[in-house]
Protein backbone atom coordinates (compact mmCIF):
# COMPACT_ATOMS: atom_id res chain seq x y z
CA UNK A 1 0.00 0.00 0.00
CA UNK A 2 1.29 3.93 -0.45
CA UNK A 3 2.03 5.51 2.10
CA UNK A 4 0.94 9.28 2.79
CA UNK A 5 4.93 10.27 1.83
CA UNK A 6 5.52 8.57 -1.14
CA UNK A 7 4.16 11.83 -2.97
CA UNK A 8 6.15 14.25 -1.13
CA UNK A 9 9.04 15.96 -3.12
CA UNK A 10 12.39 14.49 -2.43
CA UNK A 11 14.28 17.40 -1.26
CA UNK A 12 12.12 17.37 2.12
CA UNK A 13 12.73 16.42 5.14
CA UNK A 14 10.12 13.53 5.76
CA UNK A 15 9.40 11.13 9.27
CA UNK A 16 8.28 7.51 8.71
CA UNK A 17 4.79 7.89 10.71
CA UNK A 18 5.53 4.86 12.93
CA UNK A 19 9.23 5.97 14.59
CA UNK A 20 8.79 9.16 13.47
CA UNK A 21 12.82 8.08 11.84
CA UNK A 22 13.34 10.05 8.87
CA UNK A 23 13.56 8.25 5.51
CA UNK A 24 16.93 7.97 3.48
CA UNK A 25 16.89 9.34 -0.16
CA UNK A 26 16.68 5.41 -0.91
CA UNK A 27 13.76 4.99 0.99
CA UNK A 28 11.97 8.23 -0.79
CA UNK A 29 13.52 7.12 -4.39
CA UNK A 30 11.46 3.72 -3.48
CA UNK A 31 8.36 5.10 -2.73
CA UNK A 32 8.48 7.70 -5.38
CA UNK A 33 9.18 4.90 -8.14
CA UNK A 34 5.95 2.89 -6.60
CA UNK A 35 3.96 5.76 -6.75
CA UNK A 36 4.58 6.33 -9.96
CA UNK A 37 4.01 2.45 -10.83
CA UNK A 38 0.93 2.77 -9.08
CA UNK A 39 -0.10 6.27 -10.74
CA UNK A 40 0.62 4.33 -14.27
CA UNK A 41 -1.29 1.39 -13.38
CA UNK A 42 -4.13 3.98 -12.32
CA UNK A 43 -4.37 5.54 -16.03
CA UNK A 44 -4.41 2.42 -17.78
CA UNK A 45 -7.29 1.38 -15.53
CA UNK A 46 -8.95 4.84 -16.01
CA UNK A 47 -8.30 4.36 -19.91
CA UNK A 48 -9.38 1.05 -20.05
CA UNK A 49 -12.55 1.70 -18.27
CA UNK A 50 -13.05 4.63 -20.61
CA UNK A 51 -12.55 2.12 -23.52
CA UNK A 52 -15.01 -0.04 -22.30
CA UNK A 53 -17.74 2.63 -21.60
CA UNK A 54 -17.38 3.79 -25.50
CA UNK A 55 -17.38 0.05 -26.52
CA UNK A 56 -20.90 -0.33 -24.52
CA UNK A 57 -21.95 3.04 -25.75
CA UNK A 58 -21.32 2.01 -29.08
CA UNK A 59 -22.86 -1.19 -29.22
CA UNK A 60 -26.31 0.15 -27.80
CA UNK A 61 -25.72 2.68 -30.12
CA UNK A 62 -25.57 -0.05 -32.78
CA UNK A 63 -28.27 -2.14 -31.01
CA UNK A 64 -31.04 0.83 -30.89
CA UNK A 65 -29.90 1.34 -34.56
CA UNK A 66 -30.42 -2.49 -35.26
CA UNK A 67 -33.98 -2.47 -33.88
CA UNK A 68 -35.04 1.13 -34.81
CA UNK A 69 -34.80 -0.58 -38.85
CA UNK A 70 -36.07 -3.70 -37.58
CA UNK A 71 -39.30 -1.73 -36.28
CA UNK A 72 -39.32 0.54 -39.66
CA UNK A 73 -39.65 -2.89 -41.63
CA UNK A 74 -42.44 -3.71 -39.20
CA UNK A 75 -43.92 -0.76 -39.75
CA UNK A 76 -44.45 -0.67 -43.50
CA UNK A 77 -45.56 -4.60 -43.47
CA UNK A 78 -48.43 -3.32 -40.72
CA UNK A 79 -49.50 -0.33 -42.89
CA UNK A 80 -49.44 -2.87 -46.08
CA UNK A 81 -51.75 -5.08 -43.86
CA UNK A 82 -54.00 -2.29 -43.34
CA UNK A 83 -54.16 -0.97 -46.26
CA UNK A 84 -53.38 2.11 -45.35
CA UNK A 85 -50.02 1.63 -48.21
CA UNK A 86 -50.00 -0.42 -51.05
CA UNK A 87 -47.07 0.15 -53.91
CA UNK A 88 -46.96 3.63 -52.87
CA UNK A 89 -46.69 5.55 -49.75
CA UNK A 90 -43.79 5.92 -47.57
CA UNK A 91 -42.52 5.84 -43.68
CA UNK A 92 -39.22 7.77 -42.73
CA UNK A 93 -37.00 7.54 -39.41
CA UNK A 94 -34.57 9.79 -37.80
CA UNK A 95 -31.43 7.92 -37.58
CA UNK A 96 -30.80 7.05 -33.94
CA UNK A 97 -27.10 7.24 -34.53
CA UNK A 98 -27.23 10.71 -36.69
CA UNK A 99 -30.02 12.78 -36.08
CA UNK A 100 -29.37 15.00 -39.49
CA UNK A 101 -30.30 11.67 -41.17
CA UNK A 102 -32.76 10.01 -41.99
CA UNK A 103 -34.19 6.35 -42.71
CA UNK A 104 -36.42 5.06 -45.55
CA UNK A 105 -36.78 2.74 -47.69
CA UNK A 106 -35.80 2.57 -51.24
CA UNK A 107 -38.77 3.07 -53.96
CA UNK A 108 -40.08 -0.22 -53.59
CA UNK A 109 -43.24 -1.45 -51.90
CA UNK A 110 -44.05 -1.33 -48.69
CA UNK A 111 -44.98 -5.13 -48.21
CA UNK A 112 -41.86 -6.14 -49.39
CA UNK A 113 -39.20 -4.35 -47.96
CA UNK A 114 -37.19 -7.15 -45.78
CA UNK A 115 -33.50 -6.55 -45.84
CA UNK A 116 -31.10 -3.85 -44.74
CA UNK A 117 -30.16 -3.44 -48.33
CA UNK A 118 -33.77 -2.10 -49.06
CA UNK A 119 -33.02 0.40 -46.70
CA UNK A 120 -31.32 3.92 -47.56
CA UNK A 121 -29.67 7.05 -45.70
CA UNK A 122 -30.53 10.77 -46.57
CA UNK A 123 -29.59 14.28 -45.15
CA UNK A 124 -32.15 15.98 -43.39
CA UNK A 125 -30.61 19.37 -44.40
CA UNK A 126 -31.48 18.47 -48.64
CA UNK A 127 -32.73 15.10 -49.03
CA UNK A 128 -29.60 13.76 -50.71
CA UNK A 129 -27.88 10.25 -50.22
CA UNK A 130 -25.59 9.82 -47.56
CA UNK A 131 -23.62 7.10 -48.91
CA UNK A 132 -23.66 5.89 -52.79
CA UNK A 133 -25.51 3.13 -52.58
CA UNK A 134 -28.33 4.86 -51.44
CA UNK A 135 -28.76 6.81 -55.17
CA UNK A 136 -30.92 5.44 -57.24
CA UNK A 137 -34.79 4.31 -56.98
CA UNK A 138 -35.48 6.87 -54.38
CA UNK A 139 -39.01 7.82 -53.30
CA UNK A 140 -39.31 11.20 -55.19
CA UNK A 141 -41.27 12.29 -52.36
CA UNK A 142 -38.76 12.18 -50.14
CA UNK A 143 -38.81 15.53 -49.36
CA UNK A 144 -42.11 15.23 -47.20
CA UNK A 145 -40.03 13.66 -44.21
CA UNK A 146 -37.04 15.65 -44.99
CA UNK A 147 -38.87 19.04 -44.09
CA UNK A 148 -40.69 17.45 -41.24
CA UNK A 149 -38.07 16.28 -39.54
CA UNK A 150 -35.98 19.15 -40.53
CA UNK A 151 -38.79 21.43 -38.88
CA UNK A 152 -39.84 20.04 -35.90
CA UNK A 153 -36.83 18.23 -34.05
CA UNK A 154 -39.20 15.97 -32.01
CA UNK A 155 -40.83 14.04 -34.36
CA UNK A 156 -38.70 10.88 -35.68
CA UNK A 157 -41.15 9.19 -37.91
CA UNK A 158 -43.35 10.52 -40.74
CA UNK A 159 -45.94 8.32 -42.77
CA UNK A 160 -47.29 9.09 -45.93
CA UNK A 161 -50.56 7.83 -47.72
CA UNK A 162 -52.90 7.78 -50.32
CA UNK A 163 -55.04 5.79 -48.56
CA UNK A 164 -58.48 5.58 -50.19
CA UNK A 165 -61.22 5.90 -47.23
CA UNK A 166 -59.03 9.16 -46.13
CA UNK A 167 -58.98 10.71 -50.31
CA UNK A 168 -62.65 11.63 -49.89
CA UNK A 169 -61.93 14.32 -46.91
CA UNK A 170 -58.85 15.80 -49.15
CA UNK A 171 -60.85 16.21 -52.52
CA UNK A 172 -64.07 18.29 -50.68
CA UNK A 173 -65.11 20.29 -47.59
CA UNK A 174 -66.34 17.93 -45.76
CA UNK A 175 -64.60 18.03 -42.73
CA UNK A 176 -62.61 15.18 -40.82
CA UNK A 177 -64.04 14.78 -37.68
CA UNK A 178 -62.63 13.06 -34.42
CA UNK A 179 -65.97 11.06 -34.06
CA UNK A 180 -64.69 9.13 -31.03
CA UNK A 181 -62.04 8.91 -28.33
CA UNK A 182 -59.06 6.82 -30.41
CA UNK A 183 -58.89 9.63 -32.54
CA UNK A 184 -58.56 12.93 -30.83
CA UNK A 185 -55.04 13.37 -31.89
CA UNK A 186 -57.20 14.16 -34.94
CA UNK A 187 -57.78 17.76 -33.18
CA UNK A 188 -60.96 19.34 -34.01
CA UNK A 189 -59.56 21.35 -37.27
CA UNK A 190 -57.29 18.94 -39.34
CA UNK A 191 -55.20 21.44 -42.08
CA UNK A 192 -55.85 20.39 -45.64
CA UNK A 193 -52.99 21.53 -47.39
CA UNK A 194 -52.94 22.38 -50.91
CA UNK A 195 -49.99 22.11 -53.37
CA UNK A 196 -51.40 23.92 -56.13
CA UNK A 197 -50.97 27.13 -54.45
CA UNK A 198 -47.47 26.47 -55.07
CA UNK A 199 -46.98 25.56 -58.53
CA UNK A 200 -45.26 28.14 -61.01
CA UNK A 201 -45.56 27.58 -65.02
CA UNK A 202 -42.29 25.69 -64.78
CA UNK A 203 -43.56 22.95 -62.22
CA UNK A 204 -45.39 19.58 -63.47
CA UNK A 205 -48.67 19.74 -61.79
CA UNK A 206 -48.49 15.88 -60.93
CA UNK A 207 -49.46 16.53 -57.02
CA UNK A 208 -46.46 14.42 -56.04
CA UNK A 209 -44.30 16.35 -53.76
CA UNK A 210 -41.00 16.62 -55.36
CA UNK A 211 -39.21 19.35 -54.42
CA UNK A 212 -38.09 20.97 -51.72
CA UNK A 213 -40.17 23.62 -51.66
CA UNK A 214 -43.15 21.82 -51.65
CA UNK A 215 -42.00 19.55 -48.80
CA UNK A 216 -41.41 22.64 -46.87
CA UNK A 217 -44.61 23.79 -47.35
CA UNK A 218 -46.36 21.21 -46.31
CA UNK A 219 -44.20 21.28 -43.02
CA UNK A 220 -45.68 24.39 -42.34
CA UNK A 221 -49.30 23.43 -42.98
CA UNK A 222 -48.71 21.08 -39.61
CA UNK A 223 -48.15 24.24 -37.51
CA UNK A 224 -45.65 26.05 -35.01
CA UNK A 225 -42.09 25.87 -35.84
CA UNK A 226 -39.68 24.11 -32.60
CA UNK A 227 -39.97 20.36 -31.53
CA UNK A 228 -43.73 19.39 -31.97
CA UNK A 229 -46.58 20.44 -34.53
CA UNK A 230 -49.24 21.89 -33.60
CA UNK A 231 -51.17 19.13 -35.94
CA UNK A 232 -49.65 15.86 -36.33
CA UNK A 233 -51.94 14.94 -39.06
CA UNK A 234 -52.41 17.06 -42.48
CA UNK A 235 -54.80 16.11 -45.41
CA UNK A 236 -53.24 16.64 -48.71
CA UNK A 237 -55.55 18.03 -51.79
CA UNK A 238 -56.26 15.32 -54.07
CA UNK A 239 -53.51 13.64 -52.96
CA UNK A 240 -53.38 12.09 -49.31
CA UNK A 241 -52.29 12.25 -45.88
CA UNK A 242 -48.95 13.05 -43.60
CA UNK A 243 -48.80 12.32 -40.28
CA UNK A 244 -45.63 12.39 -37.98
CA UNK A 245 -45.13 11.18 -34.40
CA UNK A 246 -41.88 10.83 -32.04
CA UNK A 247 -42.10 6.83 -32.35
CA UNK A 248 -42.90 4.77 -34.79
CA UNK A 249 -45.14 3.30 -33.18
CA UNK A 250 -47.33 6.63 -32.34
CA UNK A 251 -47.05 7.26 -35.95
CA UNK A 252 -48.41 3.72 -37.43
CA UNK A 253 -51.33 4.20 -35.16
CA UNK A 254 -52.10 7.63 -36.28
CA UNK A 255 -52.02 6.14 -40.08
CA UNK A 256 -53.64 3.16 -39.14
CA UNK A 257 -56.81 4.88 -36.87
CA UNK A 258 -56.94 7.66 -39.59
CA UNK A 259 -58.50 4.86 -42.26
CA UNK A 260 -60.82 3.97 -39.03
CA UNK A 261 -62.14 7.45 -38.43
CA UNK A 262 -62.38 8.19 -42.23
CA UNK A 263 -64.92 4.44 -42.02
CA UNK A 264 -66.63 5.65 -39.05
CA UNK A 265 -67.62 9.54 -40.39
CA UNK A 266 -68.46 8.23 -43.86
CA UNK A 267 -70.73 5.13 -41.99
CA UNK A 268 -71.99 8.02 -39.95
CA UNK A 269 -72.88 10.30 -42.80
CA UNK A 270 -74.72 7.70 -44.98
CA UNK A 271 -77.08 6.49 -42.09
CA UNK A 272 -77.78 10.16 -41.17
CA UNK A 273 -78.45 10.52 -45.09
CA UNK A 274 -80.57 7.54 -44.66
CA UNK A 275 -82.85 8.58 -41.49
CA UNK A 276 -82.61 12.59 -41.97
CA UNK A 277 -82.47 14.51 -44.40
CA UNK A 278 -78.75 16.54 -45.08
CA UNK A 279 -78.08 19.08 -42.36
CA UNK A 280 -74.37 20.74 -43.51
CA UNK A 281 -75.18 23.71 -40.75
CA UNK A 282 -74.26 20.81 -38.45
CA UNK A 283 -71.85 18.69 -40.26
CA UNK A 284 -74.13 16.54 -42.04
CA UNK A 285 -75.68 15.94 -38.20
CA UNK A 286 -72.44 13.71 -37.19
CA UNK A 287 -71.66 14.67 -33.81
CA UNK A 288 -67.51 15.14 -32.98
CA UNK A 289 -65.94 14.80 -29.83
CA UNK A 290 -65.89 17.77 -27.93
CA UNK A 291 -63.32 20.20 -27.71
CA UNK A 292 -62.10 18.85 -24.21
CA UNK A 293 -62.34 15.50 -25.32
CA UNK A 294 -59.98 16.40 -28.42
CA UNK A 295 -58.31 18.03 -26.12
CA UNK A 296 -57.93 15.17 -23.44
CA UNK A 297 -57.53 12.04 -25.70
CA UNK A 298 -54.79 13.71 -28.51
CA UNK A 299 -52.05 11.93 -26.62
CA UNK A 300 -54.06 8.20 -26.74
CA UNK A 301 -51.31 6.83 -29.60
CA UNK A 302 -48.57 7.98 -26.64
CA UNK A 303 -50.38 6.20 -23.97
CA UNK A 304 -51.85 2.94 -25.78
CA UNK A 305 -48.87 2.52 -28.55
CA UNK A 306 -47.81 -0.76 -27.03
CA UNK A 307 -51.31 -2.80 -27.41
CA UNK A 308 -52.01 -2.85 -30.92
CA UNK A 309 -48.05 -2.59 -31.78
CA UNK A 310 -47.91 -6.22 -30.02
CA UNK A 311 -50.96 -7.67 -32.44
CA UNK A 312 -50.23 -5.77 -35.33
CA UNK A 313 -46.63 -6.79 -35.38
CA UNK A 314 -47.71 -10.66 -34.55
CA UNK A 315 -50.03 -10.37 -37.79
CA UNK A 316 -47.43 -9.51 -39.85
CA UNK A 317 -44.64 -11.65 -38.38
CA UNK A 318 -47.03 -14.80 -38.91
CA UNK A 319 -48.03 -13.39 -42.78
CA UNK A 320 -45.50 -15.05 -44.85
CA UNK A 321 -46.33 -12.54 -47.38
CA UNK A 322 -44.02 -10.05 -45.30
CA UNK A 323 -39.74 -10.81 -44.31
CA UNK A 324 -38.11 -9.03 -41.83
CA UNK A 325 -34.75 -10.14 -42.11
CA UNK A 326 -32.92 -7.67 -39.41
CA UNK A 327 -32.22 -9.03 -36.44
ZN1 LIG B 1 -47.91 10.83 -52.30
Amino acid sequence: MLSFHALVPLDLAVFHPAGLRELSRDDRYANFNMASMLSQKIMAWIQLTVLLVLLIRQCAARATLKETKRKYITANHILDRHDIVDAFGHVSIRNPEDKTTFIMAKGMASALISNDSDLAYYHIADASPVRPQDSGRERVEKFIHSELLKRFSGINCCVHAHTVAVIPFATSKIPFLPVYHMVGYLGDNVPLWDITQLYDSTDIQDNLVTQQKFGASLAEAFGGNGTFPQSVFVLMKQHGFTTCAATIEDAVYQAVYAKEAALAVMSQAMLQHAYYSPDTASNGGIEALGPKQVEDTRDLPTRFRQTPWELWTKQVEVDSLYTNNIF
